[in-house]
């Protein structure tokens, strides 16, 4: 055997991308997937394993080189899954070092501790005889605690020559170490504190600063309790940041019904034929495979997913379950729930970072059992996985596109899938258009329920001309049509949900003096009204920058500042001026800030308490509610008009959705379609529910332009404080390109992009279109032709293109 004497680290340390060598110290064995700890300047840091080394590379012969301080958890990581990770860093152009963190819970490796303490049955009377003074000294120090003993981290500060001391311990078997698992914190909240600005008060101390920056890392905005023990302050310290207008702290309405929700158990149902059929074709499959679901909304696909899932458990396998956005799951978690109990668990960025680090340790234990959760799910390490679902797999939230890797959960699952040799179930009413192309070519197997449950009918589709509408002298926003149905929902005893699509953000405050409009002063964007009880604030969207609205004009000082648009609040006014009988409730990225917000407000929905749910985007998903027969779309056209060739196929999606929320239970279901464009080909797709028809209007466009699902993209997004460096930059990194690509591909000249400035920072962008199956290994080495003061983020077959 040979003994393995350096190791390859990839260390967690803010600044260091590439991997680190180490020497292996005699006494240790280390493996690939192991979670250490090596000195990296002065302090111990996490990393793991990459690779063994049996020889040094030359340039590295001279340099003295540091060795691996301990090994926290052995095989952490399988050998498999680091594989895993090295293709994904391959395919989105991104350092290994990001891939990791992104799959790691945050703080995962510096968390990674031994607790030490000691097996007081083992240690024989007058052991002091034995030892050296430093293991004497470390045995006394834990006898100070025998229940629980010390971090090593601790130890380490307090006894001198821990390293030997402990060794020397361990030799003799007298030590137990277990990882440390913190303790999530305990929810407890009511009151909330909020961001206002940054910059606003000028004399901050460092620690206050501090504080403010932590609050902005948190969107702007956290339960007073929560924040308190995250920024380990105090509430006499915040107040005292509310006084110099930094921070606002309120006092929000704890709403009704607490985190998980009342759990009832639910019985296997009796398939459908086509359930049937889906469930025995998903069940078929022995190794990898990609399946696409495709059904109706209300068609019982969450059944089909439940049924696939429940022979793998029985027989000890565990299965991932992906969902767009937390807002759907809350209800679809308490179906999971109620079916197999608390073998499911929860994953996603609203946890705190405690919650998701407790998630990530329990889903290694070998026990089967369902973990749902949003994008970065697909990274939790279930060992023995036997099945992935991507429900709702159209939606654009299981792309990231902020940061390096620019991964797509359903391109990375399925490399997964392969890995794992489990089937890969892809679940959409309205299936993303490459998804769609590849079951045509037969590379992903399709399985169809063209009909609601019950043969529940898919809700009519009326469509109103709103320019007939103001002909006819009806200005109000809410066509004749919708305002009937309204006015009877209550005597009807049931329920409605208005849609707003938001295009940007449609509610600006301007000045009817001068015409001033109050701009974010990081972005090239207006700010957003909010209206408050006490204070009405004003949000950058983009940023999280919020200031108080101010009672003049900052411009010309008069008091005549009046905000426009329509946003949900503007809707929601309307609705109680003309309907004040009806019980409004919004739902949009506002309102459910907060966490457990989205499922306090979906629960007063369904239990009656509220007639209208308005709300944005977040109604499209997931919500099952019998009551709900009416869907009203305010205005589609925005939705029709965006710049980006994604514009009508994401149009189509959308609506369908937000369609398929009426008539799921008994009654049948309405909807409403405000447009100013009637004749729009798509809006007959809607009115038809037919998915077709979407294809026959949006592929031959996106062959002829040369668009996905035809041919890939990549963008290369350069942002920077200096304008005229990024459009440089942009120039090089476009000639870069050039050179680096093979000529089959085509880069674009470099363009702004459609918001030229977001928090200060200016924004070019390169647009690459490549035949489908181009590899982009060599594309990495732009990051080293991108000059230090710009920064360049590689977005790997991006969603958002401009
Ligand atoms: P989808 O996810 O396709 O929109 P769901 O899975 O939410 O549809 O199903 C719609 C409704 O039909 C749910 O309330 C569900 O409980 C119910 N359902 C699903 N399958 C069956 C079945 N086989 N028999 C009776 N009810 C069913
Ligand atoms: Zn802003
Ligand atoms: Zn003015």
């Amino acid at each position: 055997m040979t003994a393995q004497r350096w190791a390859n680290v990839l260390v967690d340390c803010p600044g260091i991308e590439d991997v680190l060598t180490y020497v292996v110290p005699n006494d240790l064995t280390v493996q690939v997937g192991d979670v250490v700890q090596v000195p990296v300047g002065s302090r111990t840091v996490g990393g793991i394993v990459v690779r063994q080394l049996r020889e040094l590379p030359e340039q590295l012969g001279r340099v003295r080189m540091r060795a691996i301080a301990a090994i926290v958890a052995p095989q952490f990581l399988p050998a498999a899954y680091l594989h895993w990770l090295g293709q994904i860093a391959d395919y989105y152009c991104a350092p290994l070092i990001r891939v990791v963190q992104t799959a790691l819970p945050t703080g995962l490796l510096q968390r990674s501790q031994h607790r030490i303490r000691l097996r007081p049955n083992f240690i024989p009377p007058g052991w002091e005889v034995f030892c050296s003074p430093e293991a004497q000294h470390l045995l006394a120090y834990l006898q100070q605690n025998l229940r629980e003993g010390y971090t090593s981290k601790h130890l380490q500060k307090k006894i001198p020559q821990f390293k030997r001391a402990r060794q020397e311990l361990q030799k003799r078997d007298w030590l137990l170490q277990d990882y440390v698992i913190p303790k999530p914190p305990s929810p407890q909240r009511q009151q909330a504190v909020t961001l206002l600005s940054l910059e606003s008060a000028t004399d901050l101390t460092p620690r206050q600063q501090e504080i403010l920056q932590c609050l902005h890392r948190q969107n702007g905005q956290q339960w007073l309790q929560d924040f308190l023990k995250l920024a380990k302050t105090t509430k006499a310290t915040l107040e005292r940041l509310e006084t110099k207008g930094c921070v606002v702290i309120t006092r929000e309405e704890r709403l009704r019904l607490g985190e998980t929700g009342a759990v009832t158990t639910d019985e296997t149902k009796t398939l459908t034929p086509a359930q049937a059929q889906a469930v025995a074709q998903i069940n078929h499959i022995t190794g990898s495979a990609r399946l696409l679901l495709h059904g109706v909304t209300g068609s019982g696909k969450t059944e089909v997913y439940l049924q696939a899932i429940a022979p793998r458990l029985a027989q000890g396998q565990s299965a991932l379950v992906l969902v767009p956005e937390i807002g759907l799951t809350p209800q679809l978690t308490d179906r999971f729930r109620a079916r197999f109990g608390d073998r499911v668990r929860v994953y996603h960025s609203e946890l705190s970072v405690g919650e998701r680090y407790d998630s990530w340790r329990l889903a290694l234990t070998e026990e089967p059992q369902v973990v749902i959760g949003t994008r970065s799910a697909v990274f939790v390490p279930l060992p023995n996985l036997g099945l992935i679902v991507l429900d709702e797999e159209h939606d654009s939230s299981f792309k990231e596109s902020q940061r390096a890797p620019t991964y797509h959960a359903r391109t990375v699952a399925q490399w997964r899938s392969v890995q794992e040799d489990c089937p890969l179930v892809l679940g959409s009413a309205t299936p993303a258009l490459e998804t769609w192309q590849q079951a045509q070519d037969a590379q992903v197997q399709y399985l169809t329920l063209p009909q609601r449950i019950a043969q529940r009918p898919l809700p009519e589709v009326a469509v109103v001309d709103m320019r007939r509408e103001l002909q006819q002298g009806n200005r109000s926003m809410f066509s004749e049509a919708l305002q009937g149905k309204l006015t009877s929902l209550r005597d009807r005893r049931e329920r409605a949900i208005l849609f707003i699509p938001r295009r940007g953000h449609s509610t600006f405050v301007q000045c009817r003096s001068c015409g001033f409009v109050l701009e974010c002063p990081h972005c090239d964007v207006s700010l957003s009204y909010h209206h408050g009880q006490t204070t009405s604030l004003l949000r950058c969207h983009y940023c999280n920058h919020v200031m108080r609205q101010p009672r003049l004009c900052p411009d010309c000082y008069s008091p005549y500042l009046k905000f426009f648009g329509t946003g949900t609040q503007q809707v929601e006014q309307a609705l109680q001026q003309q309907f004040p009988d009806l019980r409004v409730l919004r739902f949009d990225s506002d309102t459910t800030r907060r966490k457990g917000a989205h499922r306090e407000r979906l629960a007063q929905f369904a239990q009656g308490e509220v007639d209208v749910l308005v709300g944005t985007q977040m109604l499209t998903k997931g919500i099952d509610i019998a009551e709900v027969t009416l869907v009203g779309i305010l205005a589609a056209d925005g939705l029709l008009k965006m710049a980006n060739y994604r514009a009508g196929e994401r149009a189509f999606q959308t609506l369908t959705q937000v369609a398929g929320r009426a008539g799921r239970g008994d009654r049948p279901g309405r909807v409403i379609l405000q447009t100013y464009d009637p004749e729009h080909p798509l809006i007959a797709a809607i009115r038809n529910h037919d998915y077709l028809q979407l294809c026959q209007v949006t592929l031959p466009e996106r062959r002829s332009g040369g668009w996905p699902p035809y041919q890939r993209l990549v963008l290369l997004r350069v942002t920077g404080l200096e304008e005229s460096e990024v459009e440089q930059a942009a120039g090089v990194l476009a000639q870069g390109a050039r050179t680096l690509l093979p000529e089959t591909c085509e880069v674009l000249a470099p363009t702004p992009a459609p918001i030229v400035r977001i928090n200060r920072r200016y924004r070019w962008q390169v647009l690459l279109k490549l035949p489908l199956n181009e590899k982009l290994l060599d594309l990495a080495r732009l990051y080293d032709l991108c000059p230090q003061s710009v920064s360049l983020l590689i977005d790997v077959d991006p969603l958002e293109v401009g």
